[in-house]
């Protein structure tokens, strides 16, 4: 009996991939996160931080590239074979698969119009990338705006009065960026390039986007600090400043005619991603306290053999299963149709991240007072898990944002 997939039509390909990526994430990841999370956002990032010899490692292996085709010198994998990888990842840690997701960034973004200058100058040397030299960031949320930047087709999104805090102005041939992104932006201080949304028809509001890729050696772009955070501090996050920046017009991917239709596929993507790798968290969170409720012993019994642990894990490992099968079928439907209905994929995201979050809060209740310390996993899971709320979209705006998109298109059946 395999308790870590029911899927029976799993090919030996995707199960070969699966125990590939849990090894990775077992030997590398696990312990590689455990040292990051007790340091300080500055020695995480140093020169001498074993975060260096993951991203190596994981580039080494092509996980760099698991969301970019294999015409473009990507993975070549199917979408659930990268769903299935991801989860694995996030088993070994939550921001260290979030920190691979968006070195991928502006590759992935490029290969969504795949232009020739795009491919040549942005995705084909970041595939071929073996050494981690090449780091991608996504730059959408901004100091004064988080949640109306991700919820496009909502009526705040298209408010001409709401002013983005980075704007690309057009002179002649080139495009000129001023602003800043959030202190959130994932890989901010350490990336290499920015697939920068930023708003370029102010009339529109934020649906007058842009979506382009910003080499972030060029002249005028400066970053801020790193981010001291509660949990996924194995992930590097900080501000990037603009300050007159010019990028020619082929660095665009998508202007203000495409900006939020654009922006819809590639939230299906993020949110679905959201959800599978919540699979990978909680079953790490469900499988500290299952260990733990077999050992521990309290009035001459294992923890369990009492009915309330055994209810209790009984539902966490539903949750688990729940979270994995739901958000791999919404990411297969989105990767696999011409537009993608966001609304599932929010749900995976929403759905899983408070399933991970529950089932590390109940784990904490099943490990007791040691649950709390520093000496179990499960304290670091339980605040990685409680990030994931807020990362990539707040639970509660996502859900109106899915929940008005869901009123909008829900067929009728006329019987
Ligand atoms: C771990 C992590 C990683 C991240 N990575 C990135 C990244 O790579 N790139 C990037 O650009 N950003 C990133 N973010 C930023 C993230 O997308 C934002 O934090 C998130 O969208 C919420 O925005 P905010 O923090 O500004 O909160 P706000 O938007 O200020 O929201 C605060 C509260 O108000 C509520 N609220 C807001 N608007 C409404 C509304 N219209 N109706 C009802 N309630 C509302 C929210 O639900 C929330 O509870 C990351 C964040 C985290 C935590």
């Amino acid at each position: 009996m395999n308790y870590l997939d029911i899927d029976l039509t799993l090919t030996e390909d995707d199960i070969e991939l699966k125990k590939a990526a849990h090894r990775f994430a077992k030997e590398v990841m696990r312990p590689i996160a455990k040292k990051l999370d007790e340091m300080t956002p500055e020695q995480v990032i140093a020169k001498d931080s074993p975060f260096w010899e993951f991203m190596r490692k994981a580039y080494e292996l092509g996980y760099h590239t698991i969301l970019i085709p294999e015409s473009y010198g990507g993975m070549d994998l199917t979408s659930k074979q990268q769903a299935i990888i991801f989860e694995e990842l996030a088993w070994g840690s939550f921001g260290l698969t979030v920190a691979l997701g968006v070195a991928s960034f502006p590759a992935f973004g490029a290969s969504l119009v795949a232009e020739e200058e795009l491919i040549e100058k942005f995705i084909v040397p970041y595939c071929e990338c073996k050494d981690a030299s090449i780091i991608g960031c996504w730059g959408i949320t901004e100091p004064d705006h988080g949640s109306d930047t991700l919820m496009p087709q909502y009526p705040s999104f298209s408010d001409p009065n709401i002013k983005a805090q980075c704007r690309a102005r057009k002179d002649g041939d080139e495009w000129v960026i001023s602003g800043q992104k959030s202190a959130w932006v994932s890989c901010g201080t350490v990336a290499t390039h920015c697939a920068l949304f930023c708003q370029s028809d102010p009339s529109m509001g934020h649906a007058g986007g842009m979506i382009c890729v910003v080499p972030l050696d060029l002249p005028g772009v400066s970053k801020g600090k790193p981010l001291n955070k509660l949990g996924q501090r194995d992930l590097n996050q900080g501000e990037i400043f603009f300050d007159n920046v010019r990028i020619p017009q082929s660095y665009v991917i998508g202007g203000a005619d495409a900006y939020e239709a654009l922006l819809e596929i590639v939230l299906s993507t993020t949110t679905a991603f959201m959800g599978y790798a919540s699979a990978g968290l909680a079953r790490a969170a469900f499988e500290e306290a299952l260990e733990y409720a077999k050992n521990r012993v309290q009035g001459g019994k294992r923890l369990v053999e009492f009915p309330n642990i055994q209810m209790k894990l009984f539902h966490m490992f539903s949750k688990v299963e729940l979270t994995r099968y739901y958000s791999r079928m919404a990411y297969m439907f989105n990767q696999n149709t011409s537009t993608p209905a966001e609304e599932y994929s929010i749900i995976a995201k929403v759905f899983g991240t408070n399933s991970a979050y529950e089932v590390a809060h109940d784990a904490i209740q099943i490990f007791g007072g040691n649950g709390l310390t520093k000496e179990y996993l499960i304290e670091k899971l339980y605040r990685d898990a409680r990030a994931t709320l807020i990362e990539d979209g707040s639970n509660d705006t996502l859900a109106i944002a899915g929940g008005h998109k869901m009123i909008h298109n829900y067929p009728r059946l006329d019987m």
